[in-house]
């Protein structure tokens, strides 16, 4: 959306699959939302770090790749018709004198509301960076952080850097439609799923994808963006060229609250402290759920997120409708309008 000002009965800081379901918590009593993400699309860690990876723990879903769960709770959502402002952070927030809250973004949008729901994951998140001259130059091009789609490494030679889960993972994976696969790590052990790392072995072992240890990446070679080749080095400052026309260097996420630290509220180690009875921080009006909070025995997990997030929609209920009483009831009762379920669908 365009520079605007913007009223609604909660805005949702993050669009990650915890931040997307508390649209349908709030839709449901309801509350109408408008959803901002620092992120070009929805899906937080799911779209960003691992969309064709199956998730198995669902809740009735058996199996389901990260971006279809996306997929399917924007399709959950869309009846609520909630207000998303995408590629702009939220930057500040802060109290209005007629009560409840006005959030600014990075992208010169302001949102009054009633309530706020930090669904940030874990953070404004980027990649470590591996600290290459020149490395600017080739990134979004050559260098790629994250692995969107496999297809779009066919038939490229690719150096992947690191030894953690994502190297291993997409070793084995990009081992299948890549002309080549290097990893490089600084130590011959794999930090990955053991039963993964046994895997990426046997595939060295058949000359699959080749183990460049113990060696640190060193230099990138090549010419308006299109990377040639990847430098590599030992500690004994022995140098190897791997030919590649794409490096995917995997050194985990730099995680980092951002602006999120600013607004007063109670962190523990880098976490938003709630009440998990309500979600509530310790500023009245602002919630939070998902990865991003901490109470005691806290599990990061989606399900555990969409929990807190119905959670929160109750609690904010009294806030938005001071003179309405909450009856209970369940989505069978209720219905969703925009669902062929004849039921009667939310008000507003
Ligand atoms: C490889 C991998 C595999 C996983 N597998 C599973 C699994 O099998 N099952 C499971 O339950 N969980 C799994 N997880 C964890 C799961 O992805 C997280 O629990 C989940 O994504 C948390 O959702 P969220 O909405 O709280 O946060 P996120 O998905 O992190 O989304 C938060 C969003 O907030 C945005 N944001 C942050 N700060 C701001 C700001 N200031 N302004 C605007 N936007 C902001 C971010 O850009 C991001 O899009 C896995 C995670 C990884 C990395």
């Amino acid at each position: 959306m365009s520079d605007a000002q913007h009223h609604t009965d909660v805005v949702i800081v993050g669009a990650g699959p915890v931040g997307l379901f508390a649209v349908f918590e709030a839709g449901m009593l309801g509350m109408r939302c408008h959803v901002v993400d620092v992120l070009d699309a929805p899906g937080g860690q799911c779209y960003a770090l691992y969309p064709e990876k199956p998730i198995y723990d669902i809740p009735g879903t058996p199996r389901i790749d990260a971006a279809g769960l996306i997929d399917k709770l924007a399709e959950q959502i869309a009846p609520f018709k909630p207000v998303y402002h995408l590629g702009q952070q939220v930057a500040t927030l802060a109290p209005r004198q007629a009560g409840g809250w006005r959030v600014g973004t990075t992208g010169g949008v302001t949102i009054d509301c009633r309530a706020v729901i930090v669904a940030a994951g874990v953070g404004a998140f980027g990649p470590h960076r591996p600290p290459l001259d020149g490395l600017a130059a080739f990134e979004g091009t050559s260098v790629f952080y994250m692995v969107r789609r496999r297809e779009d490494f066919r038939d490229k030679r690719v150096v992947i850097g690191g030894g953690g889960d994502s190297a291993v993972d997409w070793a084995l994976s990009l081992a299948e439609v890549a002309a080549s696969v290097a990893v490089v790590h600084r130590r011959d052990k794999f930090r990955g799923a053991p039963e993964m790392v046994a895997r990426l072995k046997r595939l060295a072992e058949a000359g699959t994808v080749e183990l460049v240890v113990p060696y640190q990446l060193a230099a990138l070679e090549g010419a308006d963006g299109q990377l040639s080749a990847v430098v590599v080095r030992d500690l004994a400052g022995t140098e190897r060229r791997l030919d590649a026309d794409v490096l995917l260097p995997f050194y985990g996420l730099a995680m980092e609250l951002g602006p999120i630290a600013d607004w007063g509220l109670a962190l523990d180690n880098k976490q938003i402290a709630i009440d998990p009875a309500t979600s509530q921080t310790n500023v009245p009006g602002v919630f939070a759920i998902g990865d991003i909070v901490s109470y005691p025995g806290k599990l990061k997990l989606i399900l555990t997120g969409f929990s807190e997030a119905a959670v929160a929609a109750h609690a904010i209920h009294p806030l938005v409708f001071p003179d309405q009483e909450l009856h209970w009831e369940y989505s069978t009762t209720k219905g969703v309008a925009g669902f062929d379920d004849g039921g009667e669908g939310p008000a507003g």
